[in-house]
């Protein structure tokens, strides 16, 4: 998923090696990626946006669906 570098972030990208981190005049993307091991949760992945692309896409394409349209859909009330 793609994500806004939050500040205060202290994530290493996993294919420069370098801190993804933030800065308040350039707002950087992070692709966060959940990893997983045979079906099992093993370790999140932080990259920036453009290593990611770099790296090949390593999990697959990049979710860019907004948190907040996701959450919304969930408080949504079925009419009775
Ligand atoms: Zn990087």
């Amino acid at each position: 998923m793609l994500r806004d570098v939050e500040p205060g972030s202290t994530v290493d990208c996993a294919h420069c090696g370098e801190r993804v981190k933030f800065q308040a005049k350039v707002r950087h993307r992070q692709v966060i990626c959940n990893v997983y091991v045979k079906g099992v949760w093993n370790r999140v992945e932080h990259f920036h946006s453009e290593c990611y692309s770099l790296a090949g896409e390593p999990h697959g394409p990049v979710d860019t669906t907004p948190v907040v349209r996701t959450r919304a859909r969930a408080a949504e009330r079925r009419p009775a």
